[in-house]
């Protein structure tokens, strides 16, 4: 069928001119539109719905696959994140966020302003899909419409930003929090238009501590300062999710109380949020694993070595070191705790030359796990985990025993090693 023969079959169903009716499919048709979708949105303009000439296309959310073409998809519209990107050279805002249906929700992208805001329902027509970290993602382009419907689609899912800074993951965009400005610094970094200023630092609210970066720096975000944050995107630092606010992002006063401990979570509760920037957590130790006590470690790369062999640098001359490697369990979950050299010698009660002198008179360097081993196994612990936000430092555990004597908190260089498998990676500032 050409375009006039679907017209003069729109118009006597529809009852309208089929002049305006031609105009309207040639005027989308020059955006690329499929006629399906077309005829469909020409229906919704003169109130005829769908009908029985519904898009094949038309899907719901949860059946929208990466390699399904362009789509139209009917929704609620949960987030919308305004970001500039350079893509191709030149300077591109765009709005990213998520728009669900009773089925499920996808992400989007939108490569110019469609009008539409968190809590809108919309029909999006042609739109394409591309998969991003194995999920399909929405991309609204130039050939892409959208229509504001007015019945509101029911979702199952928070509609608008508002979070508590523990339910954001990397990837999420168009998230609004209110938080204490714990920690500040300013820094001169090498941005893509030469030497840049930014503030970093630490953001706080009752469930969680995260860092956060503002690229813009402004003087309402000081230290010590309560805050409403609208617009702020969150991508991974470190393996932890990490604030950040950019020129779209908008800061007012707000009422936030914080309290000077760490947040105490479960192990499972940690593991959920997909890396902790500042938590504690209160947990037996079920074992002591190898690798720890007296350990060897490459000059170059600072690895773990056996027998002299680095698994980067072959044979080479190994240092000696002090670290834990313990397995700590809540009953909720388990979490591997890496203690570096100086919480080591506080629970082994020796400094490394002691645990070498003990190793030779037993002519076993096993014996300084063994003795750690003996103090640590089956005893509770609270262990609290802070990532540093400085360059050159991983940041540190410190641990108390519970139901004994507290050994004197510290911290020093170690891992934390909650394993997630929700990293994302997307375009950034
Ligand atoms: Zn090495």
């Amino acid at each position: 069928m050409d375009v006039d023969s679907h017209a003069e079959e729109l118009a006597s169903d529809l009852g309208v001119d089929k002049q305006e009716v031609r105009d309207d499919l040639e005027n989308l048709l020059e955006y690329s539109v499929p006629i399906d979708e077309a005829k469909q949105s020409v229906r919704r303009k003169h109130g005829g719905g769908g009908g029985g000439d519904a898009s094949p296309s038309a899907l719901d959310v949860a059946d929208v696959a990466p390699d399904a073409g362009n789509v139209t998809v009917t929704g609620r519209v949960l987030s919308v994140g305004t970001r500039t990107i350079r893509y191709d050279g030149e300077e591109s805002t765009i709005r990213e966020g998520e728009l669900a249906d009773d089925t499920g929700k996808i992400s989007y992208t939108a490569w110019q302003d469609f009008g539409f805001e968190p809590g809108d329902t919309v029909s999006v027509g042609n739109a394409g899909v591309r998969e991003w970290e194995g999920e399909p993602e929405l991309n609204l382009g130039e050939s892409t419409t959208v229509a504001l419907e007015s019945d509101p689609v029911e979702v199952p899912y928070p509609v608008g930003g508002d979070r508590d800074l523990i339910e954001l993951e990397p990837g999420d965009r168009g998230r609004n929090v209110e938080a204490t400005v714990l920690e500040l610094e300013e820094r001169t970094i090498d941005g893509r238009d030469g030497e840049t200023e930014i503030l970093s630092g630490v953001l706080a609210d009752e469930t969680a501590r995260l860092p956060f970066t503002d690229w813009q720096p402004r003087p309402e975000v000081a230290e010590g300062a309560q805050l409403r944050l609208e617009d702020v995107y969150v991508r991974e630092f470190r393996g932890v999710p990490s604030v950040n606010l950019t020129e779209f992002t908008t800061v007012a006063p707000a009422d936030v109380t914080v309290s000077d401990e760490a947040p105490r979570l479960s192990v499972r509760e940690a593991v959920d949020t997909g890396g902790m920037y500042d938590v504690t957590v209160v947990g037996n130790v079920l074992e002591v694993r190898d690798g720890s006590g007296l350990i060897q470690r490459c000059p170059e790369c600072g690895r773990l070595v056996q027998n002299d062999q680095c698994r980067s640098h072959g044979q080479v001359d190994p240092e000696d070191d002090l670290r834990v490697k313990a397995i700590v369990d809540d009953g909720t979950d388990t979490v591997t705790a890496i203690l570096g050299t100086e919480l080591t010698k506080e629970i082994y009660g020796g400094t490394l030359a002691d645990a070498l002198d003990a190793a030779r008179d037993a002519m076993d360097r096993e014996v300084v796990a063994d003795e750690i081993a003996a103090d640590l196994e089956g005893r509770e612990f609270s262990l609290r985990w802070r990532q540093s936000t400085r360059t050159h430092s991983a940041g540190g555990w410190s641990t108390r025993r519970v139901r004994s004597s507290p050994t004197p908190a510290s911290t020093s260089p170690t891992r934390w090693r909650f394993s997630t498998g929700r990293r994302r990676r997307r375009l950034s500032p």
